[in-house]
């Protein structure tokens, strides 16, 4: 039996190495026990220091990395055993589909991934002291061992304020230069009123929309952390005697009649922001680093009453420059098949997943580079205000990182693709993006994949259709 004892609960690299070497030495998963510090005596290194170094390594995908990244940070106290076992049935060329492993580990990757966008949505700084020894601190009870992966959010979001966030397991802090991380701390000990108190609360106030009021959204055990815990009551209060005003009870009395498609627009169009103050607003986004070098924020475009709105992955050069989204040779490409599939693109609302164009100079030119999950992740909040605010009756999620933003998780386009998927209450369709096309090597992949391409949008132009028939 080995005994792998990891450093903390957020030890990743640690277990990688342990993982890859036993899995090398043909070490069953039955014989291996995962433990973290304070879980045995024994150290990591008895755990594999017996096992000779394996002359032959062995590649996994790179979303099976990702997604070991995450779910270790799951709570789930059998997660490493779980993750080594998918790693064993990968080196062994196992089909993980259909797997209940991975469906678990699926599951837990999700739900570090809404945990750390909770934390992101509800961290809330309060000012202690003043001015020139002005810190700010917050508080927040997280459900899994997501703070050190999110710390750099805040740092990038809260660069020029020194911050520490508290948490009963771990605490993180900036001091201008860099994060570090020390032991959680108990919820007494941290300070809970501030002269920045009012202003928070009236903040808050103002952003509510009683018109966009979901009570089953988030996990009671969450409520309790919420900075703004106080004012929340009164709130969905008010807004509990709003909706049920006399346009509701009328409603209600009437006999139940399914909502059509083309209802919705009308009805739904009354919330949000609208496209050109949210243009406005991300046109000075520093919410990742990726505004430092690119020279705009490209926002989307397209009539607010658009029926489809297409995400893509980022802008491009081109793109960059001009200010405006797909209008370089991946637009072209977009362009022309959307008029084969029957879709106006006069109608349709266009945007990205990332608003910045992330890139590497080489010599006079600028390489594309695919953006991080982080920046996916901070560029998000963008692409959900834009879905508020244009409530199409369909999403087209052009290539993988459009994807993982609409869906929220790494979605594989092949699998996926060919079917309207139903998420959030929103359709959506994964497709390629029209870059990928681009890059073909060779005609008659291109000419086959640009026919795919262009049945994919004829599937959302035939659901749009049919939808529009039905209502
Ligand atoms: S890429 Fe998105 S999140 Fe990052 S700075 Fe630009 S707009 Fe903000």
């Amino acid at each position: 039996m080995h005994i792998i004892r990891l450093d903390n609960d957020t030890d990743f690299e640690g277990w990688r190495k342990a993982a890859r070497r036993l899995a090398l030495n043909g070490v069953k998963p039955a014989d291996v026990t995962w433990t973290v510090r304070g879980g045995t005596e024994l150290s990591a290194a008895s755990g594999v220091d017996d096992l000779p170094d394996a002359p032959h390594a062995f590649n996994v995908p790179a979303t099976f990395v990702e997604l070991t990244k995450a779910a270790i940070l799951h709570r789930n106290g059998e997660r490493f055993a779980l993750l080594y076992r998918l790693l064993w049935r990968l080196r062994s060329h196992h089909d993980l589909a259909g797997d209940s492993d991975i469906a678990e580990a699926n599951a837990m990757a999700r739900a570090v991934y809404r945990d750390m966008d909770r934390m992101i949505a509800q961290v809330r700084f309060r000012e202690i002291g003043r001015e020139r020894n002005a810190h700010y601190v917050a508080w927040f009870e997280p459900e899994h061992h997501v703070v050190e992966a999110a710390a750099p959010f805040f740092a990038n979001r809260f660069a020029d304020m020194p911050w520490s966030i508290l948490t009963p397991d771990l605490c993180a802090h900036w001091d201008g230069h860099a994060v570090s991380i020390t032991s959680g701390i108990d919820k007494s000990e941290v300070p809970n009123e501030d002269r920045l108190e009012e202003a928070w609360r009236r903040h808050t106030s103002g952003l509510f929309d009683p018109a966009r009021l979901k009570l089953m959204e988030m996990p009671q055990a969450y409520w309790r952390n919420l900075p703004d815990d106080s004012i929340i009551k009164p709130l969905i209060e008010d807004a509990m005697r709003m909706t049920s005003g006399p346009f509701i009870a009328n409603k209600a009395s009437e006999p139940h009649q399914p909502q059509q498609p083309q209802d919705r627009p009308m009805a739904r169009k009354t919330t949000g922001d609208s496209i050109a103050a949210l243009r406005e607003d991300a046109a000075g986004c520093r919410a990742c680093p990726l505004w430092k070098n690119a020279t705009q924020t490209v926002f989307g475009e397209g009539p607010q009453t658009a029926s489809i709105m297409l995400v893509g992955e980022q802008p491009g050069d081109k793109e960059d420059l001009a200010g405006k989204p797909f209008v370089g040779p991946a637009g072209l490409m977009l362009d022309r098949a959307l008029d084969e599939a029957g879709i106006d693109r006069g109608k349709v609302y266009v945007t990205n997943a990332v608003k910045h164009f992330k890139f590497v100079p080489r010599g006079k030119v600028r390489l594309h580079q695919k953006p991080a999950t982080p920046e996916i992740r901070a560029c998000r909040q963008w692409y959900e205000r834009e879905l508020a605010a244009i409530k199409p009756d369909l999403v087209v999620a052009l290539g993988a990182t459009a994807a993982q933003s609409v869906l929220g998780k790494i979605t594989p386009i092949n699998r996926n693709r060919g079917h309207l998927i139903e998420h959030d209450g929103t359709k959506v369709l994964v497709t390629v993006h029209p870059s990928y096309l681009l890059r073909l090597p060779d005609r008659e992949a291109k000419t086959l994949e640009y026919q795919r391409f262009v049945n994919d949008l004829k599937i959302a132009a035939g659901w749009l259709r049919r939808s529009a028939r039905a209502a």
